[in-house]
């Protein structure tokens, strides 16, 4: 499999290097360089409603999270899921794909991530970009289609501490 790095938000607008702070609106902006790695540029809003030209780009509006908001969540999965995407990231396996997915949703169901785009690559398959909006790193995992999974492949799926763990 590729494997395909997109960096993390910049902590400063690229235009005027604004800060980015808790509750910033942000848009970040993908550019393929011509050896097919993706370049990023975030910038604050004014910026980019006022200088950057937008047609035809990969983009998407995200924010800062405000502050820490206390929720009712399986702690020890989160942080299973995100180790697994990490690696996944670094070294992606075609038979990790379909888990990848699902802890990527699993991430967005509780706003551990944000689903912020689908692009097409070299082969025309669909990947899906996740922003941690935390800290802005980001995770482009190719789109399952869940209604196509077999049996066989659903049950290999591992969304509960005691089965992520194993
Ligand atoms: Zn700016």
């Amino acid at each position: 499999m590729e494997n395909i790095e997109i960096p993390r938000r910049s902590k400063i607008c690229a235009k005027n290097s604004e800060e980015f702070t808790p509750g910033s609106l942000y848009v970040s902006l993908l550019e393929k360089t011509k050896s097919g790695a993706f370049e990023r540029f975030d910038y604050c809003t004014n910026c980019w409603d006022e200088t950057i030209e937008k047609e035809n780009k990969i983009f998407w509006r995200s924010q800062v999270p405000p502050k820490k908001e206390k929720k009712q969540e399986n702690l020890t999965l989160i942080a299973k899921a995100f180790s697994f995407l990490e690696n996944f990231q670094k070294n992606p396996k075609v038979e990790d794909q379909i888990q990848a997915f699902f802890f990527a949703e699993l991430l967005a169901r509780y706003k551990h991530l944000k689903r912020c785009q689908e692009i097409e690559d070299d082969n025309m398959k669909s990947k899906l970009v996740y922003e941690d909006p935390t800290d802005g790193r980001v995770f482009m995992i190719e789109k399952v289609d869940v209604s196509a999974l077999t049996k066989e492949e659903i049950e290999k799926i591992k969304m509960d501490d005691e089965r992520a763990s194993g």
